[in-house]
């Protein structure tokens, strides 16, 4: 069991973290947040959201006015439960697995090109970030959703890496999965992610950079809770 971290410098800060799919956001940032008693803000949860009800709705990935019109109405909640951890809710019903079938993980960066869809969940990210004690987790976090937050981090590890870590996700969800597949998705989606118009993911210039090719969770999260002191005790 990892012990909390209880210091005064972490009070009210905002942690962003940004990098690829694969390169361990999601689960270095949900064990950062239990550690410092912050929220967790998974942003990709929410594009997630948005393609699943456009799926479900029969509404084309290319229909920019619909899925702008789903962002603005749909409600996108998320939730803690003792056992479960964190679950996101839309319009009410826990959605937490059906936003993760590969349908919708296609659909999630299909929907996230379009500005309109983007402003109505930055508006939101940002909403949540208010009070501080928060790590943000995406494409965009360092970027755009908290261009000044109090620590920036970029994420990255190896293709090959990424693929067998995700391949082991799908495997432990009892999707059918082979690392080949893993790597070439991967690939398609970090060229739609970098590539595009409307804030693509980047490496913003104060960001603290992080390999996780060859590092444990573990090892992760101590090195952002290690940098996070250094950088909240010194003064600027
Ligand atoms: O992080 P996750 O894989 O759940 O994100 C799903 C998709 O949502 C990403 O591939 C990306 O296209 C999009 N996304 C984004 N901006 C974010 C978070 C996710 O464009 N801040």
């Amino acid at each position: 069991m990892a012990v909390p971290v209880k210091l005064s410098v972490f009070e009210g800060k905002i942690i962003a973290i940004d990098g690829p799919a694969g390169s361990g956001k999601s689960t270095t940032a949900k064990q950062l947040a239990q550690r410092l008693g912050y929220t967790y803000l998974d942003t990709g949860a929410m594009y997630r959201a948005v393609a699943l009800f456009a799926l479900r709705h029969e509404v084309s990935f290319d229909d920019e006015n619909a899925l702008t019109q789903i962002a603005s109405r749909i409600n996108i909640e998320f939730r803690t439960d003792s056992e479960k951890g964190q679950l996101i809710f839309l319009n009410d019903e826990d959605v937490s697995d059906a936003i993760r079938t590969e349908p919708v993980t296609h659909g999630s960066s299909a929907v996230a090109v379009f500005a309109g869809v983007r402003s109505e969940m930055v508006g939101r990210q940002k909403l949540l970030g208010v009070k501080g004690n928060i790590v943000a987790e995406g494409r965009d976090t360092t970027s755009v959703v908290f261009p000044k937050a109090h620590l920036k981090v970029y994420l990255q590890a190896d293709i090959k890496v990424r693929a067998q870590r995700r391949h082991m996700e799908a495997a432990l969800r009892g999707q059918e999965s082979t690392v080949e597949m893993q790597e070439k998705l991967l690939a398609q989606r970090d060229a739609n992610d970098s590539g595009r118009k409307e804030s693509p993911l980047t490496k913003v210039p104060d960001a603290v950079v992080i390999d996780t090719t060859r590092m444990s969770i573990d090892e992760q999260v101590e090195a952002i809770i290690d940098t996070a002191r250094r950088m909240f005790t010194v003064k600027r």
